[in-house]
């Protein structure tokens, strides 16, 4: 039975991010989702890394200057021109 896992957990945590991300091929979240369903231990890691992953995301945010859109602004467009010439 436990061979029937196809993957261990540990490769299952170093996928994780392209899980999250949606970036998997289908049968390979297919074969994630099957782990999951059979490994209550990876449900509860899943739950708790997508929790800090929410988590780290709203901090990066929130560590953007307010000003981020003025600064980036002119930089941006001036970059924009300098590919259209
Ligand atoms: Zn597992």
């Amino acid at each position: 039975m436990r061979n029937s896992l196809l993957f261990r957990c540990r490769s299952l945590y170093d996928q994780l991010d392209r899980f999250l991300d949606g970036e998997m091929g289908l049968w390979e979240h297919l074969l994630v989702k099957g782990h999951l369903m059979m490994c209550p231990q990876c449900r509860v890691y899943l739950r708790q890394y997508s929790q800090i992953r929410t988590l780290s995301l709203q901090q990066q945010q929130e560590q953007l200057p307010p000003d981020f859109e003025q600064v980036m602004g002119p930089i941006v467009a001036r970059w924009k021109s300098e590919q259209n010439s």
